[in-house]
């Protein structure tokens, strides 16, 4: 089955008289459980095609379709809702909160959504990557690679079908990247997440079930 659907979409940015065309007919299928790489040089097009298929940014024609959920009518609040009950995103930059410690950054999405806690499975997460006895840090006092551990961990916190990660490993050195890649990818195995990650690095593209190359807004 299909979970990310998504049927000749454009995206034109448009900066004073300019118009840029980001994003040229891109019709693509994911099914549920498929860990999919999106490669392509920079400048390409992917993070403009992931933050559409996470909601995040708007797009001109075309239609975008996330567990049968159609992005076409729906206002600010139920998209925000969608993506906070369906979706875990892992950005570059972390965009962890400075001012809540790990374990408050990792159950945000949880507390957000007004969902209950599962301690049970939070606590497996967190052990899972190695963030035991770091709960209380702040993102400050953590290294790189911890903090992006704990966007990992928030990502996976609300149990979302679809992990949507931009170059999660693009600020990381190797080792600490492939364990990352891991982290990401054992997910997909333990809880059949979908995972969709964009990279410009064509070694991480192996582990992937399908890889989506991406040149000059198109897909090739
Ligand atoms: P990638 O993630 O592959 O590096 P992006 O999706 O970020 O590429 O950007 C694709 C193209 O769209 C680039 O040429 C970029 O300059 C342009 N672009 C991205 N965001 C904006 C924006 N907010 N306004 C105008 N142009 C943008
Ligand atoms: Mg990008």
């Amino acid at each position: 089955m299909n979970i990310i659907s998504l049927k000749n979409v454009n995206k034109y940015y448009k900066t004073g008289n300019e118009s840029f065309h980001a994003l040229k007919d891109i019709t693509l299928d994911i099914r549920e459980s498929e860990f999919a790489v999106i490669l392509g040089k920079s400048g390409s097009g992917k993070s403009t095609l992931l933050n559409i298929i996470g909601g995040l940014d708007s797009y001109d024609t075309g239609e975008v379709i996330l567990d049968g959920f159609n992005y076409k009518n729906a206002d600010d609040k139920i998209m925000s809702e969608f993506r906070c009950k369906k979706i875990g995103f892992v950005f570059q930059s972390y965009n962890l909160i400075p001012v809540l410690n790990v374990y408050e950054n990792i159950t945000f999405p949880v507390n957000i959504s007004r969902e209950n806690i599962d301690t049970d499975y939070i606590s497996n997460i967190i052990e899972e990557l190695g963030l035991k006895g770091k709960e209380k840090s702040f993102p400050n006092q953590l290294s790189g690679g911890q903090q992006q551990r704990v966007a990992i961990a928030r990502a996976l916190a609300n149990k979302p079908k679809i992990i949507l990660a931009d170059e999660p490993t693009g600020n990381l050195d190797s080792a600490i990247g492939k364990d990352v890649l891991k982290l990401l990818t054992n997910g997909v195995k333990e809880y059949g997440h979908t995972l969709v990650m964009i990279t410009h690095n064509p070694d991480i593209a192996e582990y992937a079930d399908r890889v989506i190359t991406i040149e000059d807004g198109k897909i090739i």
